[in-house]
């Protein structure tokens, strides 16, 4: 679920913890003010930055990191999305998928298979050379190697499956455009989905009717000069908007026609 800021700033029991419970991913664009550093989970050796939990071995030079701009060349996007890939090299990551009891397990970077070579991980030093090695001193606990439960409760209004900032969170925040898109060949370019277009009550009825007005839109947005699909429904759109989506393809029905002055 893809969400703007006005909806990561409510309180967690208004948006992210129930669309959680109902299953869904969120994905947020985070304002500047909601940026920033917060400990993790006591005794693990752990932060947090931007929603994402790392392990305190990241060096100092990526804790801070500018998310990636439209308007900046594309080298400097590169550059970016070069720092940011460094920093995720540090980061726990999801080990399984969320349990019942609003759980999931996150895996530290030297945990196997490891995406970082620490000297307190003996495993994760087999790695090649090319993998990072950390500076941690070996003897000394670090937040490399754990294995972390985090519950919705930790930071839901923020936690994404990605860093925020990068380009696959770009990629995939981006997808709202196409969403809005959607919208409005359904409220206006197409059909003509407004308050009234839908008469009666219960959730299952509106669900069926829902669903044959996104298959009538996609009919429509499938078919060149979509005019002929335009689709009424039996107690589905008010008069109205039946006459407006009919006006709009220059389709009148029988009985509407019946129904006006000659
Ligand atoms: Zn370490």
């Amino acid at each position: 679920m893809i969400a703007d800021r006005a909806y990561n700033n409510v309180r967690n029991d208004t948006f992210a913890l129930p669309v959680w419970k109902l299953g869904y991913t969120t994905i947020y664009d985070l304002h500047p003010n909601r940026r920033g550093m917060h400990p993790g989970p006591e005794g693990t050796h752990t932060f947090w930055i931007d929603g994402v939990l790392y392990a305190d071995s990241l060096p100092e030079g990526l804790y801070d990191l500018d998310p990636i701009a439209i308007d900046v060349s594309k080298d400097d996007r590169e550059r970016v999305e070069r720092r940011h890939q460094a920093r995720q090299a540090y980061a726990y990551i999801p080990h399984d998928a969320r349990h019942p009891d609003e759980s999931r397990s996150y895996r530290g970077p030297a945990a196997q298979p490891g995406r970082l070579r620490c000297p307190n991980n003996p495993k994760s030093m087999r790695a090649p050379q090319s993998v990072p090695t950390t500076s941690c001193t070996r003897g000394e606990e670090c937040g490399c190697g754990h294995t972390i439960t985090l519950y919705d409760s930790d930071y839901p209004d923020m936690r994404m499956p990605f860093q925020h900032g990068t380009l696959a969170c770009e990629m995939s925040y981006h997808r709202r455009v196409g969403i809005e898109s959607v919208f409005a060949d359904l409220k206006q370019n197409r059909l003509h989905v407004h308050r009234g277009y839908f008469r009666g009550f219960g959730i299952g009825r509106y669900t069926v009717l829902v669903g044959f007005t996104f298959a009538a839109l996609t009919c429509s947005s499938c078919t060149t000069g979509s005019a002929s699909v335009c689709v009424s429904i039996r107690g589905a759109g008010s008069s109205v908007s039946r006459n407006r989506c009919a006006q709009s393809v220059g389709v009148v029905s029988q009985r509407d026609r019946a129904k006006s002055p000659r």
